[in-house]
């Protein structure tokens, strides 16, 4: 007689880096977690604090996509739940799918807690906004092409075209051709842009500010060429802006559903 199996796979987002940028409700698998695989490159090892004494920990660093899932499997045998945690939010360049699919194809359930990607993070350690009032209303999460290719249509430079908020992973390593891509589109020099590396991690962050024309010299001054996000948008130091467009749902002569206009 095989046994069937009897748990289920979270893919739970750790966050950041931060341990306190998990959810609640990734905290709580944790804390129930019989197994936990981990992603050890940018994963803080300190989200693993939160699973029970006796929980196997596993990171996955020098596991293959086979051997991850084969490993989840398995443990799926002996704990009802298992956990797969993931830096930020799994949708986001996390082989979600890759890894999901070999679990369905074993009739095992899963599900995905979403979390805090670096994205938001890096806005929010830089205190700056994706979007503002008639500068930008979009956000696209994007990379540059390294030995992943980029599908046809989704090359930087005809993304960068629309002006909006890009912010772009896996790339600080070819911050050149985010530069070839950015002039390309017509940026200018003075164009502001943002790096954050580690994001939210206690004590390792870094913030670093510059232009299209200066980042790459400042990232190489700082030592930052890992972890890192990217930033080109037009709301960046809006702070400073001697003029700024207001939000219309806190404009006091705007009505909405919650609130009559008072002028
Ligand atoms: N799922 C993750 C992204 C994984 S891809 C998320 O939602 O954030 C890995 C890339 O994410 C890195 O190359 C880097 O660009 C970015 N990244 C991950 N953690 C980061 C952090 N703490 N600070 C800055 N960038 C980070």
């Amino acid at each position: 007689m095989t046994l069937g199996p009897i748990g289920k796979v979270w893919f739970v987002g750790a966050g950041p880096g931060d341990p306190e940028l998990i959810t609640l409700k990734g905290q709580k698998l944790l804390a129930q977690a019989g197994a936990v695989l981990f992603a050890g490159s940018l994963v803080d090892r300190a989200a693993t604090l939160y699973a029970p004494p006796g929980c196997v920990i596993r990171d996955s660093k020098d596991m293959t996509l086979e051997e991850m899932t084969a490993w989840l499997i398995e443990q799926t045998r002996a704990h009802a739940t298992v956990v797969r945690l993931q830096t930020g939010d799994p949708g986001l360049y996390g082989a979600l799918i890759e890894m999901a699919r070999p679990l369905s194809a074993e009739g095992i359930e899963w599900a995905v807690v979403p979390g805090v990607s670096s994205a938001m993070a890096s806005m929010a350690a830089a205190g700056e906004s994706m979007t503002l009032p008639e500068v930008t209303q979009s956000v696209i999460f994007t990379r540059v092409e390294g030995r992943t290719p980029m599908p046809e249509g989704e090359d930087l430079a005809g993304l960068a075209a629309h002006r909006t908020t890009l912010c772009i992973f896996l790339s600080i390593t070819l911050m050149y051709k985010v530069e070839a891509a950015l002039r390309a589109a017509g940026w200018p020099e003075d164009a502001p842009m943002l790096v954050v590396h580690k994001a939210s991690w206690p004590g390792e962050e870094k913030i670093l500010r510059g232009t299209l024309a200066d980042i790459k010299q400042r990232c190489r001054e700082a030592g930052v060429a890992s972890q890192a996000m990217i930033v080109a948008s037009p709301t960046l130091g809006a702070l400073h802006w001697e003029t700024l467009v207001r939000s219309k749902l806190y404009d006091p002569t705007f009505t909405h559903r919650f609130r009559k206009a008072s002028a």
